[in-house]
């Protein structure tokens, strides 16, 4: 039994102004309208919405939601995940209608992150999605809203709830400890890296079908005014083309297009010593900076030591 996709994500957020200012007019998501306690539902697919923004007095990840394919699939991962002692609780009738999903459930990961279980999303049909800017649309079709990297102190646990409780395969890893798992053919969907204090999200990235969508969302950065944290650039690992920006929240949103999609047959894991083929100027100053901290502390210290000797 298995999770399908990253099928929405929740936030907290302070700034709620600021927030649809960027997710409208540089992002081009479509507002999907309210929720009773104010939250703004956001659109990127035929779905009511991917991502809710409550307002709060705290930047804060309300939930992380994933998706199982049906009622059957729901069931039996529910029975397993109790079987297994993990501390599952049953929506509220606020929560039910908050996610416009038939059933969910609530749990926390071993991090500390609020998850959710559901399936059977809402999908308007009779309200088209319609971006909010000139654009050609998001990729989402099997694949999910996007992927979320979070921070957690112990990524070997982590490794271990999302693969043996959620049904997670590993697609790869980085050298200086970080995991990337995935739920379907996109690289990842979850990434975990220890190169940052949790529960906190690094970034939520959202993948688009041109890459002239992806550039005009940089030049569209500058002229709303909303900071870009690294450059236009290729990673080594899924090959997406992105660029991130800061949201009013504090972490970013990477914006990206030319994902890779793994082939279960024929993929073999590996660990890869770099997280860029080319830009995301200052994500590389990070990189640098989490290379230097403590790799000999990393899952993959043996493998560094290898290429001292080696050089
Ligand atoms: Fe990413």
């Amino acid at each position: 039994m298995a999770v399908c996709e990253l099928g929405y994500l929740g936030l907290g957020v302070r700034d709620l102004d600021a927030w649809q200012r960027l997710a409208t007019a540089v992002l081009g998501l479509q507002v999907g309208g309210r929720g009773s306690d104010g939250a703004l539902y956001l659109r990127c697919d035929e779905r009511h919405h991917r991502i809710a923004l409550h307002p709060s007095s705290a930047d804060e990840v309300r939930y992380l939601g994933w998706q199982v394919p049906g009622p059957a699939e729901f069931e039996a991962m529910l029975a397993e995940l109790r079987a297994a002692g993990v501390d599952v609780r049953d929506a509220t009738a606020d929560e039910l209608a908050s996610r416009k999903a038939v059933r969910m459930v609530r749990f926390t990961d071993p991090a500390g992150y609020p998850s959710e279980l559901f399936h059977g999303p809402l999908v308007p049909a009779s309200q088209p999605f319609h971006p909010s800017r000139p654009m050609s649309g998001f990729r989402t079709a099997g694949l999910g809203l996007g992927h979320v990297l979070v921070f957690a102190d112990d990524v070997a646990t982590m490794e271990r709830f999302y693969v043996d409780r959620l049904g997670f395969k590993v697609t790869d890893y980085a050298l200086r400890g970080s995991v990337f798992l995935r739920c379907n053919p996109r690289h990842h969907s979850f990434g975990v890296s220890a190169a940052g204090k949790g529960p906190r999200i690094n970034h939520l990235m959202i993948e688009t079908l041109s890459i002239d969508d992806v550039g005009r969302a940089l030049d569209l950065c500058e002229a709303e005014g909303f900071p870009i944290v690294a450059s236009l650039g290729r990673h080594t690992n899924d090959h997406m083309v992105s660029f991130y920006v800061d949201t009013p929240s504090g972490f970013h949103i990477e914006y990206g297009c030319m994902g890779r999609l793994i082939d279960d047959a024929t993929w073999t894991v590996h660990v890869n010593d770099w997280g860029d083929a080319w830009g995301h100027k200052r994500v590389q100053e990070q990189h640098q900076r989490a290379m230097r901290v403590d790799p000999a502390k990393t899952p993959f210290a043996h493998m560094i030591a290898k290429e001292r000797v080696a050089s």
